[in-house]
């Protein structure tokens, strides 16, 4: 029998309009069971967006006890709003041998590296250009002006940080796009933190 085994985290970060829904979305029947974090936000839900769905949807208060109360593996102001990944649920999901999926920032990235490490495989994707992400994030239709340009400003911002993730996926043909998404999570299933190989040593020698 197959030791069982810890699990894994996949971090998905890029600019807004980047594509990262539309390709979790694309791929999530071809990368095998996987537990997708869903964030809590103080963003106001988007049209079609559902609240347990897509996120928690909560005021600042809430979120700012929750903060107090150490709910969170890590949070973030983003666009002026809270983001913030709840521990416990992605705890139990690892514990039970899982691939995690997180959408977060870049700096919920960099928290959670320090948090999680080598359980970590990330990946950052973007537009082939800033022109594209532009006509995406019109196109998408989903905010309004001073949203976008908000989101743009700090796109250039964020693009500074390719530097600390595994993979770049630039998100031009989309059908290219995920195949390579489905790749990096494949991989990062496979990865072997430390706590995962000793796991699986462990395992391994007592013949399970
Ligand atoms: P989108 O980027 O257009 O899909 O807009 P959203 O409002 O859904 O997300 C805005 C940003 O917040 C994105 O960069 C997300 O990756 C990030 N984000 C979402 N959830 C979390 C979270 O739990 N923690 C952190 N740190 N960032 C998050
Ligand atoms: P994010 O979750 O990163 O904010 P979305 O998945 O919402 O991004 O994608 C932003 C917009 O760009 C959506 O309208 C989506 O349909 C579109 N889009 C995504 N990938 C491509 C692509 N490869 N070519 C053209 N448009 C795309
Ligand atoms: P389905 O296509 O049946 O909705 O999902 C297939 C697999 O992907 C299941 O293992 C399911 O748990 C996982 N999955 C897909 N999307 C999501 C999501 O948005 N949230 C969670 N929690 N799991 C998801």
């Amino acid at each position: 029998m197959m030791p069982s085994s810890f699990g894994s985290v996949l971090i998905i970060s890029g600019p807004s309009g980047a594509g990262k829904s539309s390709l979790i979305k694309a791929a999530k029947d071809r990368i095998g069971d996987f537990y997708f974090s869903i964030s809590t936000t103080t963003r106001p839900p988007r049209e079609g967006e559902k609240d347990g769905v897509d996120y928690f949807f909560v005021d600042r208060e809430t979120f700012e006890a929750d903060i107090k109360a150490g709910e969170f593996l890590e949070y973030a102001q983003v666009h002026g709003n809270y983001y913030g990944t709840s521990l416990k649920p992605v705890r139990e999901a690892l514990e039970e041998g899982k691939l995690v999926i997180f959408d977060i920032d870049v700096q919920g990235h960099a928290i959670a590296r320090e948090r999680m490490g080598d359980l970590i495989t990330s990946v950052f994707v973007t537009t082939p250009s800033l022109q594209e992400l532009e006509r995406r994030l019109h196109g998408r239709g989903t905010d309004d002006e001073s949203i976008i340009k908000k989101r743009i400003d700090n796109a250039l911002v964020e693009i500074e940080y390719i530097t600390a993730y595994d993979f770049l996926i630039v998100n031009d043909n989309f059908e290219d796009a995920v195949d390579s998404f489905i790749a990096v999570a494949k991989a990062a299933r496979l990865k072997k933190g430390r706590k995962q190989a000793l796991h699986f040593i462990n395992e391994w020698r007592n013949g399970k």
